[in-house]
C-alpha cells in the first residue's frame, strides 16, 4: 500500500513535473509567439511608418512635379506671349528655340530661324560691326544690352533694344544665352511725331512758334558771327480772319489757312523758315536778303499771290493779309526788337486798311508815340465833355419826312479842331474808351431826342452807333433801360446800329442780347451792310429790323451795274424777310431815283443833309421839309 502510496506519490510527482515541464513548455511557446508577434508588429508599424513616409514623400514630390509642370506651362505662355521677340541660344549661337514675337520681328517663320546660328542670318553692317563687342562683354561680364540697327528678312532696317544674358551650368560652364528683342521702330515713329508736333504746326505743316524762336535764335548767330549778313523779318496777319472764322464757322477756316500756309511756302521757296505763330499769324525768316528793294519785291509778290480768290466749300473767298517788315542790323539791334518792330509795321500796315505791307522805321516809332499822345488827349476830352453829337436824318421815302437821325459824335480838339469818328474810333475801340463813348452818345441822343418832343417837335427815331466793346461789356440791356427811364423817350423812339462785323463777333451773345433789346421795344439796325460775309436770312436770327446799306454800294447806284444789281437784291431779299431798308451816303439825284424806284424804305446822306448840330437839325425837322 505504502508502496503503491510511494509509487503514486512518485508518479503523481512525476505526472505533475510532467505537467510543470509541459506548462512550462507551453508557457514558453507562447510568450515565443507573442514576442514574434511583437516583432512583427514592430516590424508592421515600421514598414507602415516608412509606407507614410514613402506616400507623404510621393505626394510632395507630386506637388512640386505639378508646380513645375504649371510652372513651365506659364514660362511657355509668356514666352509666346511676350511682346518682345526672345530667343535661347546655345553657346555657339545656335538658336534653340525662338518665340513668335521675334518671328514676327524678323520676318522669318519660327521653323527657318530654329537650329541655326545667328549670324547665318542677314545681318545689318551696325549689328556685324557690334558682334565682337558682344562676345567679349559676355565672356565678361555675362550680359549686354544696347541698341542696335537690324535687318528683316525683307532686307528692311529697323532699329532694335537687345539684351543678352549668360546662363551658366553647375559647373560654371555656359549652357545657354537668352536674348530679348525690342522693335523700335513704331516707338521711333511715335518719338518723331511728338518731336514733328513740338515743332511744328498741326494744322498747316509750318513752323511753330517754338521752332520759329529757335531758328531766329540760329540766325543771330549767324550774324553775330559774321556768317550771315543780316536779316528781315516778315510779320502777316490776315486781314479780319475772325470774322472770317465766326461766319464760316472753324472748319472751313481752318482750310483758308491751310491754303494760305501752302501758298506761302510756294511763294516763298528763299525764305529760311516759314511759321504760323498763332491762328491768324504767320512769320516769315529770310537769311541774307539782298536789297530792300528786292524785299519790297518779294512782298509785292507775295501780297497779290495771298489775296487771290480761294474757294472752299464752294465759297469763293478773297482773303487780304497786312504785313510788316522789320530788318537787322540795318533797323533792329537784336531779336527782340527785330520781332517788336516787324509787330509794329504789321499794325501800321492794318490802320492803313489791311491788305498792304509796311517796312518799319522810326517815323513809325513816332506815330505810335502820337496815338498814345492822341488817346491820352481823348480821355481828357471824355472827361472834360469835349464830345459832341451831331445828327444826319433820314428821309422817309414813302412820306417824305424826315422820320430819324443818326447820333455821330464829334470831338473838338483844342488844336485839331473838329475830329471825325473815322479817325478816333478805332482807337477808341482799341484803348476800350469806346464804352465811355458809346454811353455818352446813348444818354445825349436820347435826351436831345425827348427834348425835342417837348418842344414841339414830331417825335423821330434817334439812332446811336453801338460798338461790339458795348455788347461784350454785359450791362447794354440794363444801360438802355436806364437811359430811357432817365430821359423819358419812349424806346420805339430809339434805335442801335451795329455793324455786320461786330455782330458777327460773338453770335450767341449778340442774338440773346438784341432779343432783350427787341422786348424792351428798341429798334435795331445792321449798319455798314454788304462789308461782312453774311446772308439776311443769317442776320434775320438777330430780330433787326432795319438794313443799311452801306455806301460803298449807293456810291455806285444808277450808274454801276454790279452796284445796282446788289443793292436791289439787298432791297427785295431785305423785303422778304420783313426788313425795312435805308440806304447811306445818298449824294445825288441819281441814287435817290434808283432807290425811289426799288422800294428802299429810307435814305441818309449828303443829299438830304448833312450831319449837322443839334440846333440845326432842330431847324431841318421844324421846317418839316428837306433841302431836296
Ligand atoms: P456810320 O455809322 O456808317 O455813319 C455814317 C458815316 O457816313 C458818317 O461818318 C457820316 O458823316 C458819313 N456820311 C453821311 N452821309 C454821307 C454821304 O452822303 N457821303 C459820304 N461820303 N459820307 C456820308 P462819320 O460821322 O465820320 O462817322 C464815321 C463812322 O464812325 C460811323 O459810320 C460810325 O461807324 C462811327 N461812329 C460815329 N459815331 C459813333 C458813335 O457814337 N459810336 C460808335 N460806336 N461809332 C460811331
Ligand atoms: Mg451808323
Ligand atoms: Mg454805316
Amino acid at each position: 500500500m505504502n508502496q503503491s502510496f510511494t509509487s503514486l506519490g512518485i508518479y503523481s510527482g512525476l505526472g505533475f513535473g510532467l505537467f510543470l515541464a509541459l506548462l512550462g513548455a507551453f508557457v514558453w511557446r507562447i510568450d515565443l509567439i507573442n514576442q514574434r508577434r511583437k516583432v512583427r508588429n514592430k516590424k508592421f508599424k515600421s514598414v507602415f511608418e516608412e509606407l507614410q513616409d514613402a506616400n507623404f514623400r510621393s505626394e510632395q514630390l507630386n506637388a512640386e512635379l505639378a508646380r513645375e509642370v504649371e510652372q513651365r506651362r506659364l514660362a511657355s505662355t509668356v514666352f509666346e506671349a511676350a511682346s518682345e521677340g526672345i530667343v535661347i541660344l546655345d553657346p555657339t549661337y545656335k538658336m534653340l528655340t525662338v518665340n513668335q514675337a521675334f518671328s514676327r520681328i524678323s520676318g522669318y517663320a519660327v521653323a527657318e530661324l530654329v537650329g541655326r546660328r545667328v549670324d547665318e542670318l542677314a545681318c545689318s553692317r551696325d549689328a556685324r560691326r557690334h558682334f565682337p563687342i558682344i562676345q567679349a562683354s559676355l565672356a565678361e561680364h555675362d550680359s549686354w544690352l544696347g541698341e542696335l540697327v537690324e535687318t528683316r528678312k525683307n532686307g528692311e532696317l529697323y532699329p532694335q533694344w537687345l539684351q543678352l544674358k549668360v546662363v551658366r551650368d553647375d559647373a560654371a560652364q555656359v549652357s545657354h544665352i537668352v536674348a530679348f528683342i525690342t522693335d523700335l521702330s513704331a516707338r521711333r515713329i511715335v518719338e518723331a511725331r511728338v518731336r514733328h508736333l513740338t515743332h511744328f504746326d498741326e494744322l498747316t505743316g509750318l513752323a511753330n512758334r517754338l521752332l520759329f524762336k529757335e531758328r531766329l535764335e540760329e540766325a543771330n548767330q549767324r550774324v553775330r558771327q559774321g556768317t550771315s549778313r543780316n536779316l528781315a523779318l516778315l510779320h502777316i496777319d490776315l486781314d479780319r480772319f475772325k470774322l472770317l472764322n465766326d461766319s464760316l464757322g472753324p472748319e472751313l477756316a481752318d482750310q483758308v489757312l491751310q491754303k494760305i500756309a501752302e501758298r506761302l511756302t510756294k511763294a516763298l521757296p528763299e525764305a529760311d523758315t516759314i511759321s504760323r505763330l498763332s491762328s491768324d499769324e504767320f512769320a516769315v525768316l529770310f537769311d541774307a536778303y539782298g536789297s530792300l528793294t528786292s524785299l519790297a519785291r518779294v512782298a509785292t509778290r507775295l501780297m497779290g499771290k495771298l489775296s487771290r480768290p480761294i474757294v472752299v466749300d464752294g465759297h469763293e473767298l478773297v482773303v487780304s493779309a497786312s504785313m510788316g517788315i522789320s530788318l537787322l542790323p540795318d533797323g533792329a539791334r537784336d531779336i527782340a526788337q527785330l520781332v517788336s518792330q516787324a509787330n509794329k509795321a504789321m499794325q501800321q500796315a492794318k490802320h492803313m486798311g489791311g491788305g498792304t505791307f509796311q517796312f518799319f522805321s522810326h517815323s513809325l516809332q513816332h506815330s505810335t508815340l502820337e496815338r498814345l499822345q492822341l488817346e491820352n488827349q481823348l480821355r481828357k476830352a471824355i472827361r472834360e465833355r469835349k464830345l459832341s453829337v451831331f445828327y444826319q436824318p433820314k428821309l422817309c421815302l414813302k412820306t417824305g419826312r424826315l422820320d430819324a437821325a443818326e447820333a455821330l459824335v464829334r470831338w473838338d480838339h483844342p488844336e485839331l479842331g473838329s475830329v471825325s469818328p473815322s479817325d478816333f474810333i478805332a482807337l477808341a475801340e482799341e484803348t476800350g474808351l469806346i464804352v465811355l463813348i458809346g454811353e455818352f452818345v446813348l444818354r445825349e441822343a436820347c435826351r436831345q431826342a425827348a427834348q425835342w418832343q417837348q418842344s414841339g417837335l414830331a417825335p423821330i427815331r434817334v439812332s446811336v452807333n453801338l460798338s461790339g466793346h458795348q455788347l461784350r461789356q454785359g450791362n447794354l440791356v440794363s444801360l438802355v433801360r436806364q437811359v430811357l427811364e432817365d430821359t423819358g423817350l419812349a424806346p420805339q423812339c430809339l434805335e442801335l446800329e451795329i455793324t455786320e462785323s461786330q455782330l458777327l463777333e460773338n453770335v450767341d451773345y449778340v442774338i440773346a442780347t438784341f432779343q432783350q433789346l427787341h422786348e424792351l421795344g428798341v429798334k435795331l439796325a445792321i449798319d455798314d451792310f454788304g462789308t461782312g460775309y453774311s446772308s439776311l436770312s443769317y442776320l434775320k436770327r438777330f430780330a433787326v429790323d432795319y438794313v443799311k446799306i452801306d455806301q460803298t454800294f449807293i456810291r455806285g447806284v444808277g450808274t454801276c451795274v454790279e452796284d445796282d444789281a446788289i443793292t436791289k437784291a439787298i432791297i427785295a431779299m431785305a423785303h422778304s424777310l420783313e426788313l425795312k431798308v435805308v440806304a447811306e451816303g445818298v449824294e445825288n439825284e441819281v441814287q435817290l431815283a434808283f432807290l425811289k424806284e426799288h422800294q428802299c424804305d429810307e435814305v441818309q446822306g449828303y443829299l438830304i443833309s448833312s450831319p449837322t448840330n443839334a440846333q440845326a437839325m432842330a431847324d431841318l425837322l421844324r421846317a418839316g421839309v428837306a433841302i431836296w
